[in-house]
């Protein structure tokens, strides 16, 4: 298919929708892969605001602008299996010679030097044309829409539900701000994880979104009729989960003065980025678009305020009884700069709750088939369920997941897999293409935030034991040992998930298009990415991972 036929077809500014099948468009499916991807990132059912590029996480871009996209696309579609593409920032800067095994694209997002890594400077510089925000899975083209997220707060849910509810969350009650891309898959893990949930966004249509994507069951924007729903559900002992319009701090202000006590609250929303993520309580939502155009600075007070605002709700809760944990966006920096000095008394999920896992090696690994066909995901999950019998939680949560999870885009999967198992499914799924049970090749990745892949100290690396928090070789080691073990694409960002100058890590993704070089590549990368998780953990001084090392026969 010619170039302009392509665009017309799948990249029509703002319809853009991946190829399905078994067809190709481009050269191989080395780079048919990073294009369906790339595309499938921004579907309409998939990204956030396709009319601006944005997947998800505040700003998260797969592209700088609709031009540099067209360029990818082009080069993509002519790239062959001697040559890798360069992407600055969402934007085509070169092809270099390389080699079949070497990735086809090589992708930096979003880097600063460290003295200038801020928003103010990123700003100026995304102002001019010269940068975009990658976000995590947004500029690597692995976003996968909210499943991407779903199992990961359904463990935290659950590994909560063990450390402070006797493993049990029914007549529990979860609150917590934000329901977009990824805060969205929050009301939907509650419930599968037994719990009655109540979700507040300012922004209507993201709550609508997740009911069409029937990831939330009901949703209003009377705070007396949320209340109602919900306190009547915990009583029954409900999974039910409500969806409200309005700002998370008014809420959680409205439910302290009617001493409603929830059992644990968290949040998230935007705060990763107090200008074009958070809105600030004293704005309604319009006042909010406008303020950000014309006035930044103020508007960033106001966010920061309001952060500590909210923060300090958030603070007066726990003292009444609640689990209160940080979900991953930063919230608590920002409250901190708005004048909450008490903001880090409540700790990060990660310290709380899943660095046992990392020491593991375990982490968020995904799936996506590219044909576009949901069959070819139920055989992998068959194929998972027959080669880990033993493993009943992962069993369950696939079991889960086909009731439950609707895809977005192409079809996909997550599960949380360890050292050992990631290879080994890896491997299963190449060779589901090489015999044809699966229609079209498979993508294997993961989201930046895994165990060896990531530094960023409030939230992966929050409170490591030897104080290593921001040490950020971990994650340039990790992209450095997937590029020489042969991803298909690999990316290093700055800023995901916590804002600029509060991260950096990496992103990997490998394909199983069952031929012999996919399964060397596969068993080097998927080695190599979750050992670099226990590498981390172990050199850190954790005893779990210094095991794992020893069981697993891993060099140190
Ligand atoms: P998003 O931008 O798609 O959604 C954020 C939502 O917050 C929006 O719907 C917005 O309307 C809402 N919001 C903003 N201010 C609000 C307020 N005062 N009250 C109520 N709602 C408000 O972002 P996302 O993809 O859902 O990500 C949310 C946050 O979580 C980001 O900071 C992101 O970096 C972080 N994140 C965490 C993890 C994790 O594993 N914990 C993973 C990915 C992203």
């Amino acid at each position: 298919m010619k170039y302009t036929e392509f665009i017309n077809k799948y990249a029509s500014h703002p319809h853009y929708e991946a190829p399905k099948g078994s067809k190709l468009h481009a050269r191989s499916w080395q780079t048919e892969a990073p294009l369906r991807m790339l595309l499938n990132n921004l579907h309409p059912d998939v990204a956030e605001d396709p009319s601006k590029l944005i997947v998800y996480g505040g700003t998260g871009q797969a592209a700088r602008n609709v031009e540099t996209l067209k360029k990818i696309i082009e080069l993509l579609l002519e790239l062959d299996e001697n040559h890798s593409l360069l992407v600055q920032s969402g934007k085509a800067v070169g092809i270099v010679r390389t080699h079949p095994q070497a990735p086809r694209v090589l992708i930096a997002n979003s880097n600063l030097v460290p003295a200038w890594a801020n928003w103010e400077h990123f700003e100026e510089l995304k102002e001019r044309g010269l940068m975009m925000y990658g976000q995590m899975t947004a500029g690597s083209w692995i976003y996968i829409g909210s499943q991407g997220i779903l199992q990961g707060t359904y463990e935290t849910f659950v590994e909560c539900g063990k450390k402070y509810f006797n493993n049990d969350l029914k007549h529990k009650l979860i609150v917590s701000g934000g329901l977009g891309g990824m805060g969205g898959a929050q009301p939907l893990a509650a419930t599968m994880a037994g719990a009655t949930y109540l979700g507040v966004d300012v922004d209507p249509l993201r709550i609508e979104k997740r009911l069409k994507t029937k990831y939330i069951d009901k949703m209003t924007a009377d705070y007396q009729e949320a209340k109602n729903w919900v306190l009547e559900a915990k009583e029954k002992g409900e999974a039910l989960s409500v969806g409200l319009v309005g700002d998370i701090g008014n809420v959680l202000e409205q439910l302290l003065a009617d001493g409603i006590v929830p059992e644990i609250v968290t949040d998230q929303t935007s705060a990763h980025d107090p200008v074009f993520g958070y809105v600030p309580n004293s704005l309604t939502l319009d006042e909010a678009i406008e303020l950000r155009e014309s006035d930044q600075a103020a508007y960033k007070q106001m966010s920061l305020k309001s952060m500590a605002r909210h923060v300090g709700f958030m603070l007066e809760i726990k003292k009444r009884g609640s689990i209160v944990f940080d979900y991953g966006n930063n919230l608590r920096e920002y409250a901190r700069q708005g004048g909450e000095e008490n903001a880090f008394d409540y700790q990060g999920f990660v310290p709380e709750f899943i660095r046992p896992l990392f020491c593991d090696g375990k982490g968020p690994f995904r799936w996506v088939a590219l044909s576009g066909d949901p069959e070819d995901i139920y055989t992998t999950d068959r194929a998972l369920m027959d080669a880990f019998p033993e493993n009943t939680h992962l069993i369950k949560w696939l079991k889960e997941a086909q009731r439950k999870v609707a895809f977005q885009g192409l079809p996909s999967r997550i599960c949380w897999l360890g050292f050992g198992e990631r290879e080994k499914a890896g491997l299963i799924f190449n060779d589901l293409v090489k015999t044809g049970k699966v229609t079209a090749p498979i993508v294997i990745g993961r989201d930046h935030l895994d165990c060896g892949s990531v530094a960023s100290p409030n939230r992966e690396t929050e409170g490591m034991i030897d104080g290593s928090d921001a040490v950020s070789d971990w994650p340039l080691l990790n992209l450095m040992s997937n590029t020489a073990g042969g991803a298909t694409w690999v990316s290093f960002h700055h800023g995901g998930g916590v804002g600029m100058g509060f991260s950096q890590h990496a992103g990997m993704v490998v394909l199983a298009d069952g031929t012999e070089q996919a399964a060397q590549n596969i068993s080097n990368v998927l080695y190599n990415d979750p050992a670099m998780g226990i590498f981390r953990h172990a050199d850190a001084g954790y005893e779990s991972a210094k095991i794992n090392a020893e069981k697993f026969n891993l060099k140190l």
